[in-house]
């Protein structure tokens, strides 16, 4: 209802009430109301009760606007909260929040992917092309994981992926599509030059009993892929 239909159901009721009240007092025996009364009895709720209505409904109205506002911004600082700023994956927080969601449901396989020899990259072509290799790695995992996969960054040059309900030849199998994937991307330095990359992956195994032991598990087979030569899918022992 608009402002205006407020104010007029606000004066309609005042008035309405005010007037019906004064009719039923008038047919107390001997309770004769005169006329200036009626007129006043009309006029003070319709004087009052307007401006009333009108101040209530402007706040009432504010108050609708800034709750939208509110909850505007609580959807954006939710978003902010949960998103690596640089390549727009979920954070290690939310990531975390969401495989223990999804584990809990329908199990699954943890991969951490590390990029090897990443430090190289920053040393020889600057941050910011180290910058743009991560937002493009990133596009990569995407592009190579399923669609009930999760996908975030860990920090630093390492993410993270849940496959939910996959069994370790699953989970091998999506592994080596991604360090292929990762392996064939081509990544351009800005100065006419080309990038390539490689990543480490481990998986977590079947036998984790929570989320942080498949975590530490799926850690322990990437830092043995880092020692077996870098560039291969390691699965938990
Ligand atoms: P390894 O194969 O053993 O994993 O070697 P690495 O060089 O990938 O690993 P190391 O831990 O030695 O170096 C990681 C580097 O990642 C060091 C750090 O400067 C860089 N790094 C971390 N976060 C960012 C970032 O947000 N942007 C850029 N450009 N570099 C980052
Ligand atoms: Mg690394
Ligand atoms: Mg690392």
């Amino acid at each position: 209802m608009s402002i205006w239909g407020k104010v007029i159901r606000a004066v309609v009721v005042s008035v309405g009430v005010t007037v019906a009240a004064m009719a039923l007092m008038s047919r107390l025996p001997g309770l004769d109301i005169p006329l200036p009364y009626w007129v006043l009895g009309v006029a003070l709720p319709l004087l009052l009760s307007g401006p009333i209505a009108w101040s209530l409904a402007r706040q009432a109205e504010r108050i609708a606007q800034l709750n939208a506002e509110l909850s505007d911004a609580y959807v954006r600082m939710k978003a902010l909260a949960e998103t690596d700023q640089l390549t727009g994956l979920a954070n290690r927080a939310a990531f975390l929040a969401a495989a223990e969601h999804c584990r809990a449901l329908r199990g699954g396989r943890i991969l951490i992917v590390d990029l090897d020899h990443f430090k190289s990259i920053n040393d020889s072509h600057g941050h910011a092309v180290g910058d743009h290799v991560l937002r493009g790695i990133a596009q990569t995992l995407l592009r190579c994981a399923g669609p009930d996969d999760l996908v975030g960054r860990f920090g630093g040059e390492e993410f993270a992926l849940f496959l939910p309900g996959v069994d370790d030849e699953v989970a091998a199998a999506r592994a080596d599509a991604i360090r292929a994937g990762i392996e064939q991307v081509t990544i351009f330095d800005g100065n006419g030059g080309t990038i390539h990359i490689t990543a480490s992956i481990g998986v977590s195994g079947p036998h984790s009993a929570s989320l942080p032991d498949a975590l530490q598990a799926a850690d322990m087979a990437m830092y043995r892929a880092k020692r077996a030569g870098r560039n291969r899918v390691r699965m938990a022992a």
